[in-house]
């Protein structure tokens, strides 16, 4: 069971409840960070921030195919398992658990877990097959481990949402932490799919974060949330964007749209948009001064 890089390395959900319940028996606290794979800091940081809560820290890495739609990049999706067992070895991880497809989704699987209103909107208006693969993979991973904290990133925020609605509709009583985003230096989120970028794609990217903490900024400071997206969205375009998917002010508590006058809590901006192949997400929150209420100018 025991990989060399140091890492307890399971493959099969019996191994991974043996591991489970050796450190439960220690009276050990556990923590799950499921990822797909083709590790960076983003998803290392979700690893320290799990470490926090918890004993154990088990990564589970599992390229899910029911969140891809046949258009999409499922094979092309990257992979490197002993690269990724090094990087969490050298995060302090405990166990990684690499279940197969058929370990997950065994002949005869037909259940999906669907969460209908968050799921609507942003991502899922485009990607209509991606929540249900999502929510129903989260949910048989929390199953299998059974951990006490389960960590995600708040670069997925609206996932993050939806798999805080699932736990609680679903009485699974695991506590859900949210992850900050983790940025290269020019602000781009880190992401798996950001090896997808050509040098002239990568320059362009870099400015999504540009323009969502513009109209944060701008929001914030009273301009009208309609202004601020509609100028985001030029900028995108004008930037080399060829397809802006979403750009929306959305409150963080429930994904409703905010505005175009009033936030009447926490909000982000929002947006999805592609440069040749790719697709990026990003969102930045909008910090509301206190002496100005929450009432920015329609
Ligand atoms: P993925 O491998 O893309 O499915 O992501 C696995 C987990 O890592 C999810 O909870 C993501 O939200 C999180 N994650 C991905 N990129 C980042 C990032 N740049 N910063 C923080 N968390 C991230």
């Amino acid at each position: 069971m025991k990989a060399d890089s140091g890492v307890y390395s399971v493959e099969t959900k019996e191994q991974l409840r043996q591991l489970v319940e050796y450190w439960r028996s220690q009276n050990q606290k556990i923590a799950l960070v499921p990822t797909m794979g083709f590790l960076h800091k983003g998803h290392l940081s979700l690893v320290t921030i799990a470490r926090q809560y918890a004993d154990r820290v088990i990564t589970s890495i599992f390229v899910n195919p029911k969140q891809f739609s046949p258009t999409e990049d499922f094979d092309a999706y990257p992979r490197n398992a002993d690269e990724d067992l090094a990087a969490l070895a050298a995060a302090n991880c405990d166990a990684v658990y690499l279940p197969s497809a058929e370990e997950i989704y065994p002949f005869g699987f037909q259940t999906s877990v669907s969460v209908n209103d968050l799921a609507g909107a942003l991502c899922g208006v485009s990607r209509p097959h991606f929540f249900g693969g999502v929510a129903t993979v989260v949910t048989k991973l929390l199953n299998q481990c059974r951990p006490d904290v389960a960590v995600f990133g708040e670069k997925d925020f609206q996932q993050l949402k939806i798999i805080e609605r699932l736990n609680l509709d679903l009485d699974l009583g695991v506590e859900i932490i949210g992850g900050p985003i983790v940025r290269e230096a020019d602000g781009l989120a880190m992401s798996s799919r950001n090896a997808y970028l050509s040098p002239s794609e990568r320059k362009i990217a870099g400015r999504l974060n540009v323009a969502l903490a513009q109209a944060a900024k701008d929001i914030s400071t009273g301009n009208g949330i309609d202004d601020a997206v509609h100028r985001a969205q030029r900028d995108l375009v004008n930037a080399g964007f060829d397809a802006v998917d979403y750009l929306e002010v959305r409150h963080e508590s429930d994904l409703s749209l905010a505005g175009p006058g009033a936030l009447s809590s926490s909000a982000r901006i929002f947006a999805a948009a592609q440069i040749g192949r790719t697709r990026l997400i990003d969102n930045w929150p909008i910090s509301i001064s206190t002496e100005r209420g929450r009432q920015p100018r329609g």
